[in-house]
């Protein structure tokens, strides 16, 4: 049974790889090894020199104009947020400075007819003396018109305090300051999590164990289904019972000699009756998942969670290697 992403080979074709390789160059919560993503680790880099352009103005080159990636230059926008002060370091079109919020968001249309030297230039002070009046110019469409009413009344509400410089912040973080990981985790935002990832990367299961647990949720082992899938050589039928097709949910929950390991383990719990039938979900929703539901249902045992399989000080499921067949 193959267990490494790749077949022994530097690069492979999508054949050759269990998992593709933006799945495992992601963060384990969302099923991934949690082996960083070069490209984006590099954009969330990137977001510092915007973070620094806006933040040390003192640095010689804060000045230029520097040429941030999109993508990098979005996250930055999204996370970093002025407090006005004195007005004179947020921009006025392009920062995240009014109750929150950007320009744009509230008046998409009508930024897009200021000249872009102004939307990068303009600051709030400048803007609230009048100059956004001017950098709107007279020609504006019906959808603009109605935007520069709605902004007009929002910008009616903000006081500026003369003194007091803008504070930059970025929200994504207690201290405020920018940090590369919150930036790199924001590309993961909106992921679906993976059910079992805790389960897996925080027993003290040998990490071979948890390998082939990470493996097995995704159902990329080279079992015989797999293989047949592939069009490669399989075995006609489980090596163990020799029973039905190899399968990794066959091999943890369906095979005779994998329920002889459950019924063997279970007994000891005094638990003979919780054999796992074939179409038990411990693949999708874990074991620790599955044995909740069993004790749930089992009314009348309460000492069973309290006896250390799980609940207590923890240190039995701590101490047991992850999923029992594993
Ligand atoms: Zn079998």
């Amino acid at each position: 049974m193959q267990i490494f992403p790749l077949e022994g080979e530097a690069r492979g074709p999508g054949g050759h790889c269990l998992v593709a390789w933006d799945k495992v160059a992601s963060p384990k919560e969302v099923g991934g090894l949690g082996i960083p993503n070069l490209h984006l680790l590099n954009l969330a880099l990137r977001c510092r020199w915007a973070w620094l352009q806006k933040q040390d103005t003192s640095r010689p080159w804060s000045e230029f104009d520097l040429q941030i990636p999109r993508q990098a230059r979005v996250i930055f926008e999204a996370a970093a947020c002025f407090t006005l002060g004195n007005g004179e370091r947020a921009c006025f079109w392009s920062d995240r400075w009014l109750f929150g919020a950007r320009v744009d968001e509230i008046a998409p249309n009508l930024v897009k007819v200021v000249p872009p030297r102004w939307r990068k230039a303009r600051t709030v002070k400048d803007g609230l003396s009048g100059a956004w009046l001017l950098d709107c110019g007279p020609d504006l469409g019906d959808a603009s018109v109605e935007e520069f009413f709605t902004l007009w009344h929002v910008l009616a509400t903000v006081q500026l305090s003369p003194g007091v410089d803008d504070v930059l912040t970025w929200r994504w973080t207690k201290d405020g300051a920018y940090s590369a990981k919150s930036a790199y985790n924001a590309f993961f935002a909106g992921s679906t999590r993976a059910p079992v990832a805790e389960q897996i990367w925080r027993s003290r299961a040998p990490y071979s164990g948890k390998f082939f647990a990470w493996l097995a949720s995704r159902d990329r082992c080279w079992t015989g289904d797999r293989l047949e899938r592939r069009g490669l050589p399989r075995p006609a039928a489980c090596p163990l019972c020799d029973q039905q097709q190899e399968s990794i949910r066959h091999l943890l929950v369906g095979c005779v000699v994998a329920r002889e390991v459950w019924a063997w383990t279970l007994r000891h719990w005094a638990k003979p009756m919780w054999v796992p039938t074939h179409d038990t979900e411990l693949l999708r929703g874990g074991l620790r998942c599955w044995l909740r539901q069993k004790a749930s249902v089992t009314s009348g045992q309460p000492s069973f969670w309290s006896s250390g399989v799980s609940g207590g000080t923890g240190m039995t499921w701590s101490l047991t290697p992850l999923p029992l067949p594993w």
